[in-house]
């Protein structure tokens, strides 16, 4: 067995040991490789394996990818430039950094005249590293919904979250806040929390998704 699907099967393991301890379904996380800075011959070996959506940080990076490899669909996980909303938009399936009204409004603009539709989540920062890592805060968070809303080309699938490292207890706050927000809209939103090192934690706290990177293709060695 390659290296590669070793990895994979010991995610694929972790995730389900994770949701038995809790009582949950194993089909009930998605598990979402995050493949940036790994090379597309690792992409296509993984898709191989069974995975075609991946997790990118790069708009440049991925925008490369996308058109190398069309039959695949790529997810934007990383922070997005104003000036980079259009590539975004047409390589991206779905944009899961969404952090600010002004941004939301561009993009809803942009997808009306590209005539696409495309699914959005709102990336979350209830711990004040926005300026780190991006991010809407907590009293902020009413006004970009409300300007999504607005935006019939984006669709709000859920929330997605990088709580600082060792502090646990910051999954069941984004739970909450996704408990909230359900309540508000009356319909069901997802959460995306949990990454190589924390997974386990994330999916205790409920989280539909786990965005793996290292775990999964091993140490990024490609150039930024
Ligand atoms: C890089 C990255 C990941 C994956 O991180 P690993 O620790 O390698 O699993 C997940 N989410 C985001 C937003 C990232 O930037």
């Amino acid at each position: 067995m390659s290296e590669l699907a070793q990895r994979i099967q010991q995610v694929e393991a972790r995730i389900k040991s994770a949701c038995e301890a809790c009582g949950r379904t194993p089909d009930s996380v998605e598990l979402l490789p995050v493949s940036k800075r790994q090379s597309t011959s690792l992409i296509v070996a993984a898709a191989e394996l069974g995975y075609r959506r991946f997790g990118e940080n790069y708009v440049q990076e991925a925008c490369a990818k996308a058109q190398e490899l069309p039959n695949f669909e790529f997810v934007l996980i990383g922070p997005l430039q104003r000036n980079k909303v259009k590539p975004a938009l047409l390589h991206f399936q779905e944009i899961m950094s969404v952090d600010r009204p002004e941004l939301a409004l561009r993009l809803g603009q942009l997808a009306e005249e590209l005539d696409i539709v495309r699914k959005i989540w709102i990336q979350v920062d209830l711990w004040g590293e926005s300026t780190k890592l991006g991010g809407c805060e907590g009293s902020d968070l009413p006004a970009l919904i409300q300007t999504l809303s607005l935006q019939p080309r984006l669709q709000l699938e859920g929330f997605m979250a990088i709580p600082p490292p060792e502090q646990t207890e910051a999954f069941s706050e984004v739970a909450l806040l996704r408990e909230v927000w359900q309540n508000q809209l009356g319909r069901a939103l997802r959460i995306s929390m949990g990454m190589s090192d924390d997974l386990e934690e994330a999916i205790a706290a409920g989280s539909d998704q786990v965005r793996i990177g290292t775990a999964f293709f091993g140490f990024r060695t490609g150039l930024l």
